[in-house]
């Protein structure tokens, strides 16, 4: 993408109404615009990166073996009734009347209609296990709206739903979860740690959140230390394997974790006293079981193996996709601007044209950007006319995790610069070597 052609309006001003870094930075990078108390517009540049984290939950539901449809924002309060959330739900809840005066909602969340469209078309274990997910915009109609996209009232959310014939093929939907999420948080960058929590206005007895450590958190957590030192990694993990799934479960859920509503002072004072750490975090996910909630409730049936009938066994797992924005950028930052990880970033790599309007100059950078677009990665090369100073400021503020700078000077010694913008270390390199570089770095995304 050439800049001079985009559409990045960026703020040189603090905007007064943001009191966290990640929205004030959202709102000066260009990415979103508040159209009402906490309902966004996203603006191209953060259109980019919700999309980008879009793509990897999708990418890790379907590695775990889960299946992606898409159901409706607008629901008919009847399936609500049939549950007894349309009256327990309360003011969270955006009721809407269509032209025939029938009651609808935009969805806070779906399983009322996934344990619908499971009711209408199985109902024999042989058709299980069976996990559904979409990512969908929901509304809530928060209280307090705030912090932009961290607590908005329309808000993306990835939310999945296990169907099982027993308790324990549902706890293994569980954990597949949990492994997934880990994976899906680490390739955004994110240290997320799953913490038991509690169950909420949804229901159920199994349940952990993940929480990404940051001050701004709206959560108070209380964890052994050692837990944020734990990794996934690239390990090989068979989502089918029962004991392997449970023991990565069990590495990540045995330190001391938990937010104030589990918090258990006697127990925390077993850990060690120099790993006992009291901090605030923000809320990226979630996962429950609730076994047989809703299938009672809404008459979800299958018949098992020995010819009788269950209701289904259920869980619905959440992961905050427009709100890992905000918590990917409180979580790496510096008072120039957003630090993206390369797992999110809008753009790969920036171009720096130091000297627009110079022969050379301008023939290197058309090169680079061809070059990176020939091995599929879509720089964004800031080709205005203006100052240098004011073009790697823009960079900074917008975060790309690397920036090439081509001069004049430098390109008589055939040579241009690459920086990191997380460390902020350049090296003089040919403009070859860098599209090299920026292509072994993003190999696999
Ligand atoms: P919270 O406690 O923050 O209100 P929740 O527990 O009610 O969230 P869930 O029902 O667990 O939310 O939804 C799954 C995920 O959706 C949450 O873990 C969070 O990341 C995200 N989420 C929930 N509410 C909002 C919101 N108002 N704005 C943005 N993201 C949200
Ligand atoms: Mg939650």
């Amino acid at each position: 993408m050439r800049l001079s052609r985009y559409f990045l309006p960026v703020l040189k001003e603090n905007p007064a109404e943001a009191q966290i870094v990640s929205h004030r930075y959202m709102l000066r990078a260009g990415m979103i615009k508040q159209q009402a108390a906490g309902i966004y517009s996203w603006l191209p540049l953060g259109f980019r990166v919700l999309r980008r984290i879009e793509e990897i939950v999708h990418q890790e539901q379907i590695r775990a073996g889960h299946i992606p449809l898409l159901m409706p924002t607008l629901q008919p309060a009847d399936l609500w009734r049939e549950s007894g959330r349309y009256d327990d739900y309360g003011q969270e809840m955006l009721r809407i009347k269509d032209r025939q005066d029938r009651d609808m909602l935009y969805g806070p969340t779906n399983e009322e209609m996934i344990t619908d469209i499971f009711r209408s078309h199985v109902n024999s274990y042989k058709d299980l296990p069976l996990t559904l997910y979409h990512i969908q915009w929901k509304f809530r109609d928060e209280m307090r709206p705030r912090f932009g996209v961290m607590r908005g009232r329309e808000f993306l959310m990835k939310d999945g739903y296990n169907f099982d014939v027993d308790r324990e093929s549902a706890l293994h939907a569980y954990n597949r979860h949990m492994v997934s999420y880990l994976r899906t948080y680490e390739r955004m960058g994110l240290t997320a740690i799953p913490m038991r929590a509690a169950s909420g206005p949804i229901g159920g007895d199994n349940t952990h959140e993940f929480l990404v450590l940051a001050q701004t958190g709206e959560s108070e957590v209380f964890y052994d230390d050692r837990v944020t030192g734990l990794k996934l990694g690239s390990r090989d993990i068979d989502y089918d394997d029962r004991d392997q799934v449970a023991k990565v479960c069990e590495e990540f859920t045995t330190l001391y974790a938990r937010t104030d509503e589990t918090h258990d002072e006697a127990v925390f004072n077993q850990v060690p006293e120099a790993h006992r750490k009291v901090g605030r975090g923000i809320e990226v996910g979630q996962i429950f079981y609730f076994g047989t909630k809703y299938s009672q409730a809404m008459g979800a049936e299958v018949v098992t193996k020995e010819g009788t009938k269950v209701p289904v066994e259920m869980g619905s797992h959440g992961i905050g996709v427009s709100r890992l924005l905000g918590a990917i950028i409180e979580a790496s930052h510096d008072d120039k601007g957003i630090i993206w990880p390369e797992g999110v970033t809008p753009f790969p790599v920036g171009i720096v044209n130091l000297k627009q309007g110079d022969g050379a100059a301008d023939a290197a950078c058309e090169g680079l950007y061809k070059a990176l677009a020939a091995k599929g990665l879509d720089a964004l090369y800031d080709d205005r006319d203006e100052r240098a100073g004011a073009k790697f400021a823009t960079m900074d503020l917008i975060g790309l995790p690397w920036r090439i700078t081509v001069g004049p000077r430098g390109l008589a010694n055939g040579v241009v610069e690459l920086t990191s913008r997380r460390t902020g270390e350049s090296e003089e390199v040919s403009p070859e070597a860098a599209v090299d570089r920026i292509a072994q770095i993003y190999a696999g995304r």
